[in-house]
């Protein structure tokens, strides 16, 4: 995935006066990926930059579509400092990096690409496919130790899944639900896909995680308050437990983490520490060097766009 927007956004946690454990509900953006692919983007918003360490987070689909160039194409472009975390629940999307992975994910497999110093990749629908998409593809900020470690891609086939009363959850990456992922990743974080039937429905929460629930079909109510596709609900810190209700089937993204209290600056498709930092990245993607090529892929790269930060900012 790639982010087309370049404007710095100001965190936030639960706002000055409100309890610890809040609830706030924003709606996502709609942003256009490559070639018409209309995604959600729940994070990041104006109001709230960081879940834990995730940094961005999408929702593309359900969608259906009759010929190939219909569904994801985004050509090549690099990433730094960051991980992306890419979870299927239908179709198939093909990834080559400039490390030489060719690989396909489909639903209940993940893909995790560490950027760290620098990588690059480009994601298509591949041909012949199912003729559906949905899912979610999150970024993580790396942690200033873990920044600039050698690029990754990681494909985890199986996941582990927690099931209680109505409730189904693949915890595709971190740890929480009683389960953990074998995906690596570098700070204390959750991302689970839960499906849970009509009713009220309680699952378990670590307390020193804030969370975010992303809704992909149907809806769920949480402290009284209904979420619907579309939104990001934010739950701050404190929280033992979620429960919840539905009026019928539903499924969400359920994300969390320990806060993440270093400031980063997430531009493009990087993220980083200081400008320097990030005009040095995109100087090396439009030299050509550092990032290495993406190999196969039929389209052209990504446009970069102009680095419009002040200086000023760290
Ligand atoms: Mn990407």
């Amino acid at each position: 995935m790639s982010n087309a927007r370049n404007e710095p956004e100001s965190p936030l946690r639960c706002p000055p006066g409100v309890q610890e454990d809040c609830l706030i509900v924003l709606d996502a953006g709609i942003s256009e990926l490559g070639t018409g692919l209309v995604v959600r983007r729940a994070l990041p918003r104006r109001q709230r930059r960081t879940i834990g360490a995730w940094c961005f987070l999408d929702h593309f689909g359900p969608l259906a579509y009759a010929q190939p160039s219909e569904g994801m194409q985004v050509g090549a472009h690099p990433h730094i400092g960051l991980q992306t975390v890419t979870w299927l629940t239908e179709g198939e999307v093909l990834h080559r990096d400039s490390l030489g992975t060719v690989a396909t994910i489909r639903a209940g497999g993940l893909n995790v690409m560490t950027a760290g110093r620098g990588i690059a990749h480009t994601e298509e629908t591949p041909g012949p496919n199912g003729g559906n998409l949905h899912g979610l593809q999150l970024w993580l900020a790396l942690p200033s130790s873990h920044a600039e470690i050698a690029p990754a891609f990681e494909h985890v086939e199986s996941v582990p899944r927690w099931t209680d009363a109505g409730v189904t959850a693949d915890v595709f990456v971190g740890r929480g639900l009683e389960s953990t992922s074998s995906a690596t990743v570098h700070s204390p974080l959750l991302g689970a896909d839960v499906a849970v039937t009509d009713g009220r429905h309680r699952l378990p929460l670590q307390p020193g995680f804030e969370h975010g629930i992303v809704v992909m079909e149907g809806a769920v109510r949480v402290d009284g308050t209904t979420i619907r596709p579309g939104q990001l609900a934010y739950l701050g810190p404190g929280r033992s437990d979620l429960v919840l209700e539905s009026d019928g089937p539903a499924r969400f993204g359920l994300v969390g983490g320990e806060p993440f209290d270093e400031e980063i600056i997430l531009w493009w498709n990087f993220v980083g520490r200081s400008v320097d930092e990030i005009r040095a990245a995109r100087e090396d993607w439009l030299a050509g060097t550092r990032f290495g090529a993406v190999d196969g892929y039929a389209g052209a790269p990504l446009d970069t766009p102009e680095l419009l930060l002040s200086s000023r900012r760290r």
